[in-house]
């Protein structure tokens, strides 16, 4: 591990990924690596998942090929220092952010969409110049080996190395000093990055999960509600970190859920969900028992079959749940939807704030005054309301949790921020030196005054504003000269 580490700083140091053009290059690279291996990206995620070619195309293969020709039409706007307004006192001076890159990152994956969610890091920290170091996740193996496989093929070897394992390699991983780490998984493994980067006051980005609720208003179109709501619940089998967890409705509505998630289920799958190529299998065995155990004691209202040799769940509903009850205490990431029910809006503000920060808050209404409420009243990384799933896909917004879901963002330029270091820069001429002087000793009464005069005066009114601003210094330059040569 030391050495892949120090060869990847060593490749650093070398200063090539700092070229915008070099960065340019390595993303087409990988879009190449994309578009030419897509059989046996496909294929590894039909092994590990039971993606079908279609899905694994949707869900991971279009996001990491538009995360690519974003970056590549977007990057030579974003590493342009960026002028930021001035100050009276450096008015004359050359003020900017300049976005560098951190130096070497490292990228630990999750396995539930193994393809996209090391692509997606890997691409925002080329992007922003980083040597990168990516640990796809074990249990997804099939993808994870045929990444190890390709990168090398496609992109700089020392500056991208992959590394694959377990929890010792990764632990062993974790000892080593970056300059950025970047996970994704639970909140549980969570606090084990956190602490191991805390070791070297590494900075970190968690992408965790937790219980996102889906609030259903009386006043919606349930029909419609429940076709949204059934496909982002039960899309990868529900093993999908911003799936809707949950459902909060009004006791009248419920059974009209029910019957309508059932409809729509025989409407995307058939008669026999056992045989539809859209839906997916539970990753191993381990995740399938936990699952089988969430069962236990609940009110099934639709599905409920099993078969352990398969790792087959049916997509299922359970109804009238206890919020005190096994399934309500951790993350599902299943294909179970228990419906929790509470009286009013008011309830299901106070049920979602007694609990973590989840990662997505989803609210169905018709009543778009309700919704903003219910934004400004709770918190989540981010809301969709009357949908599911679809603000991961706007590229502009920052996708990431909150609290116990998790800190940072990423996609697009937030994936770009997320591995810049935004440094601070302000060049100064060696001229007009007499201004200077109200900040050199002696200090005194005056100079204390003009400074408070200048310094603590706004000036945000636009082109009047710079005008004020330009009239002030030329003032404080003169009166300054005056007073203190
Ligand atoms: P996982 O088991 O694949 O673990 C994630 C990574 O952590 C793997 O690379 C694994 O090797 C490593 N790891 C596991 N245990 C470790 C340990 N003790 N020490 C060091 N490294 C360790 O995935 P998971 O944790 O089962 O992932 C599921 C969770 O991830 C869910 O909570 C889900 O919501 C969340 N998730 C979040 C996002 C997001 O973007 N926010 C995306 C996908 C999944």
């Amino acid at each position: 591990m030391e050495q892949v580490v120090e060869r990847a700083r060593a490749a650093f140091d070398s200063g090539r990924s700092r070229s915008v053009a070099f960065r340019v290059q390595q993303l087409r690279a990988l879009e190449r690596m994309v578009q030419e291996k897509q059989p046996e990206i496909t294929a590894a995620l039909q092994a590990d998942l039971s993606k079908s070619e279609c899905n694994a195309y949707s869900y991971e293969i279009i996001g990491v090929l538009g995360e690519i020709a974003l970056m590549v039409e977007k990057i030579h706007t974003w590493v342009a220092p960026q002028p930021v307004a001035k100050t009276i006192m450096t008015l004359t001076d050359e003020v900017y952010i300049h976005h560098e890159p951190l130096g070497v990152v490292l990228v630990i994956g999750a396995w539930n969409y193994p393809f996209v969610l090391v692509m997606h890091p890997l691409i925002g920290a080329i992007a922003a110049g980083n040597a990168v170091v990516t640990k796809p996740s074990e249990i997804s193996a099939n993808t994870a080996k045929l990444v190890a496989e390709l990168l090398p093929q496609y992109i700089d070897k020392d500056l991208y190395p992959v590394v694959n394992g377990g929890v010792k390699e990764t632990t062993e991983l974790l000892k080593q000093r970056f300059d950025h780490i970047f996970y994704t998984g639970s909140s549980q493994v969570g606090k084990v990055v956190m602490e191991a980067a805390a070791k070297h006051l590494t900075p970190v980005t968690l992408e965790l999960g937790g219980k996102s609720p889906c609030y259903i208003d009386k006043d919606c179109n349930i029909e419609i509600a429940c076709r949204r709501v059934t496909w982002g619940k039960y899309l990868n089998c529900g093993q999908t970190c911003i799936a809707p967890d949950y459902i909060l409705c009004d006791p009248s509505i419920q059974n009209k859920i029910v019957d309508n998630i059932r409809k729509t289920l025989k409407e995307f799958h058939g008669e026999d969900v056992k045989k539809s190529p859209d839906y997916e299998r539970i990753v191993n065995k381990h995740h399938f028992k936990r699952l089988v155990r969430l069962l236990e004691g609940q009110k099934i209202a639709y599905g409920g079959e099993t078969d352990e040799a398969t790792c087959f769940i049916a997509p299922t509903i359970l109804t009238d749940v206890s919020p005190e009850s096994t399934i309500m205490q951790a993350e599902i990431f299943g294909p179970l939807l228990p419906i929790v029910t509470i009286k009013s809006a008011d309830e299901a503000i106070q049920f979602i704030n007694r609990r973590e920060k989840p990662l997505t808050l989803y609210l169905f209404s018709n009543d778009k005054k309700l919704i903003k409420r219910m934004i400004s009243e709770t918190s989540s990384g981010g809301v969709t309301a009357n949908d599911v799933i679809m603000h991961y896909t706007v590229p502009d917004l920052p996708f990431g949790g909150v609290g116990y879901s998790g800190m940072g963002a990423y996609h697009g330029k937030h994936s770009f921020e997320t591995f810049s270091h935004r440094r601070s820069c302000l060049i100064k001429s060696l001229k007009m030196e007499s201004v200077n002087k109200i900040r050199y000793p002696p200090n005194s009464q005056r100079k204390l005054e003009w400074a408070k005069f200048f310094l603590l005066k706004r000036f945000n009114k636009g082109k009047v504003g710079f005008i004020a601003l330009a009239l002030l210094s030329a003032i404080l330059a003169v009166v300054i000269k005056v007073a203190y040569s």
